[in-house]
């Protein structure tokens, strides 16, 4: 039978042209500075959580709190990691100071929830956050009934990306690398991720600080726009 191009089906199936995830089958998201704008102010109101609690745990000044903090960042992955594994700081006292904040500026996204909601197969949160904080950020968006399952800092074994050890959760959870998508806007944390075999998008927020450049592999896609990115692909 010839299969005639239909003009009705077209928007049924999504796009002919684009970025082809035909392939995939598994939806790995990030979730702070991804499932939500970078410029809302949630996140820098994490980070300065994070720099309140290395000036009150080592009792440092503040800027030197926050240069230390930046420090611990890029040697360790996260804050928490470094102040764990080089101070033996608590992750769960950590963990619930540094994300309680205020969510008031979060609404419902349905642009992103209703492109969300026709990606094939399985929707997992990966996130270097905690479980709760990631729970409190879904309800926010609207998006908590999406997602399968939420991947955090626990779950990884305390292990954040980009620390290769993190990704070893995608075999542990039965997903197949080259019928994974990855979407994080952090660039470093997609390199892991790409040699595994997923395929790779990174949120570009405009930052220094995520993109990397020349780092490492650049991931397979770039964008600024999610839910324009999503109802760009062959799915
Ligand atoms: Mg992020």
């Amino acid at each position: 039978m010839t299969m005639l191009a239909p003009a009705a089906g077209q928007e049924e199936s999504g796009p002919v042209s684009g970025p082809d995830f035909r392939h995939v089958r598994h939806w790995l998201f990030d979730l702070d500075n991804t499932l939500y704008r970078a410029d809302c102010g949630i996140f820098s109101q994490i980070e300065r959580r994070m720099t309140d609690y290395v000036a009150r745990f080592l009792g440092l000044p503040r800027e030197e709190a926050r240069l230390l903090q930046k420090a611990l960042y890029r040697s360790h992955g996260t804050t928490m990691n470094g102040l764990m594994r080089l101070h033996g700081a608590d992750p769960d006292d950590y963990l619930a100071y540094v994300h309680d904040i205020d969510l008031s500026a979060l609404a419902p996204d349905p642009a992103l929830n209703a492109v969300l909601a026709r990606l094939p197969g399985q929707r997992t949160i990966f996130t270097n956050g905690c479980r709760h904080h990631a729970a409190r950020i879904l309800e926010r968006i609207g998006a908590g009934h999406l997602f399968h399952a939420i991947w955090d800092i626990r779950t990884l074994g305390f292990v954040p990306k980009p620390d290769p050890a993190a990704y070893a959760h995608v075999a542990a959870a039965g997903l197949e690398p080259k019928t994974t998508a990855m979407f994080d806007d952090i660039a470093h944390n997609l390199a892991a991720a790409r040699a595994l075999g997923m395929t790779t998008v990174w949120l570009d927020t405009g930052s220094d600080f995520s993109s990397g450049a020349g780092l490492f592999e650049a991931p397979h896609y770039q964008t600024r726009d999610l839910p324009q990115f999503l109802n760009s692909i062959r799915i």
